[in-house]
């Protein structure tokens, strides 16, 4: 029997603005529990909201970059349900005339692109956070979060394993920051996903029933999650036995999902329109201004730096990949007039450390002026590019001035002919043997010279140099 996985994601991201969506509260992260709280969001009788017109100017951006119908007039609705850290007792969201309609993303996996279509994005508030583990035996409530400004991205259900779902995460991580809408922190919430998996056989035209796993907010957890569900769905199934519509939770020390709650229905929530605001209307000319300001997108940045510098697919990918490292190529290439260098490092040894330390350019101790002072380095003939390789992983660690180091190191590669000559006299002499394969006819152990005389030098010679020298000397 072969099954079909299906998913569906529901993204939730911070816009990034100075205040909340309906109140002149700031949205600013980490303050003192609850000092960020104004009456609108305490639910006080009486407050009334008054839209945020940034948080829908940020909506409209996003609408635009996924080629989406723009609803130029919107409206709220309130949810209904009761939970501690939501003290009006209802949220304020888009359930039937959202922001944005029906538009698409495409993502790239593994080299093959897939366009996904994106139902609708709508704005609504966030809630309070609940504090379990602060006051023994009690809960406590923060209300700076109630209110902040979220962009719902609701995805078809066109995603077909976990592979996908993270590269569509990640694809949407990478247009909201490049938009400047939300800051992409992952680890502070600005974004999190609830994911919806279903199993069905091939065959089947009808989608089989979904779990739906809330809050997910890492791209490793998301796929850990997603390839659990996908097991104990296909276990379940292939017992004979069915899969329950419910909300689920991802426990990511035993890495398992488990059942929270049995599925809300719409119904369940009595959503109506929201009676305190009107309408939204975006006027023609608004419109326009949001489409002039639009920023590069990263589609076009790759393709522009394909143009500009003359970069494989692959490396323009690598280099437009995320805002900081688009800017960093871009600085680093004007200031050293050389962006095939500045190119090649990226992509090649930083692109690996940001591998292995699992962690984005803007994260890393690289500043771009110790990058630009590295390259600049190696195009002035100071260090070799081995050298250049290990000072990298010195500046990475430790985050202090190239140039520094290499005094401090001694690393200055050694210029003066004559001493890389006498240093090539005396591995010649010393290997006789090689010497003599090599006069046999042996070109293959030149390799061997060039790197006996690189491992006396400690890597400091110029590996030009070293063939020009060894290949006059062995005549
Ligand atoms: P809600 O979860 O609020 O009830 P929807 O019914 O609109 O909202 O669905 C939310 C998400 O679930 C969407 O991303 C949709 O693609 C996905 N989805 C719906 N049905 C399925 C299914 N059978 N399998 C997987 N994903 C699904
Ligand atoms: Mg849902």
């Amino acid at each position: 029997m072969s099954w079909e996985t299906v998913i569906g994601l529901e993204v939730h991201v911070q816009l990034s603005t100075k205040t909340k969506l309906f109140s002149g509260a700031s949205t600013g992260f980490g303050a003192e529990p609850n000092t960020q709280v104004d009456l609108v969001d305490l639910g006080l009788p009486g407050a009334l909201p008054v839209v945020n017109k940034e948080a829908f100017y940020k909506a409209i951006r996003f609408g635009l970059a996924t080629k989406a119908e723009i609803n130029q007039v919107s409206m709220f609705d309130r949810k209904n349900y009761f939970y501690p850290d939501l003290p009006k007792g209802y949220q304020i969201t888009q359930m039937e005339k959202p922001i944005v309609g029906m538009g698409s993303i495409t993502i790239d996996v593994d080299g093959k692109e897939k366009l996904i279509n994106i139902t609708r994005a709508h704005l609504e508030e966030d809630a309070g956070k609940s504090i379990h583990d602060l006051f023994d035996g009690e809960t406590g409530v923060d209300l700076n979060r109630a209110g902040t400004p979220l962009l719902e991205i609701v995805s078809e259900p066109e995603i077909s394993n976990a592979k996908e779902a993270v590269a569509y995460f990640k694809a949407i991580h990478q247009l909201v920051t490049f938009l400047d809408i939300c800051d992409g922190n992952m680890a502070q919430g600005s974004m999190r996903c609830d994911v919806n998996v279903s199993i069905k056989k091939a065959e089947d035209k009808e989608l089989g029933t979904r779990a739906e796993i809330k809050n997910i907010n890492s791209f490793k957890f998301i796929e850990k999650a997603i390839n659990f569900e996908i097991a104990r769905q296909i276990k379940l199934l292939e017992k004979g036995e069915s899969v329950v519509q419910e909300t689920r939770l991802y426990d990511s020390i035993k890495n398992e999902t488990r059942s929270m709650r049995s599925k809300e229905a719409a119904n369940d929530y009595r959503y109506f329109p929201e009676p305190d605001l009107l309408p939204v209307v975006i006027l023609d000319k608004e419109l326009e201004e949001i489409i002039e300001g639009l920023p590069e997108l990263p589609k076009e940045k790759e393709k522009r730096f394909i143009d500009e510098h003359n970069l494989e697919v692959s490396e323009a990918r690598i280099l437009s990949s995320s805002k900081a490292m688009a800017e960093l190529f871009e600085k680093a290439s004007e200031k050293t007039k050389d962006s095939n260098l500045v190119a090649k490092w990226l992509v090649g040894d930083i692109s690996a450390l940001l591998n292995k330390d699992n962690i984005s350019i803007e994260e890393s101790k690289l500043s771009l002026e110790n990058f630009v002072k590295l390259i600049e380095r190696i195009t002035d003939n100071t260090i070799s590019g081995k050298i250049a390789k290990s000072l990298l992983e010195d500046v990475w660690e430790t985050g202090n001035d190239v140039d520094n180091l290499i005094q401090e190191k001694g690393l200055v590669q050694i210029q003066d002919e004559s001493v890389l000559e006498e240093i090539a006299t005396k591995v010649i002499q010393s290997n006789e043997d090689q010497v003599a394969a090599y006069k046999s006819g042996k070109d293959r152990i030149f390799g061997f010279f060039v790197g006996q005389v690189m491992k006396e030098t400690q890597g400091k010679a110029n590996p030009k140099s070293v063939n020009d020298i060894l290949k006059k000397l062995l005549g």
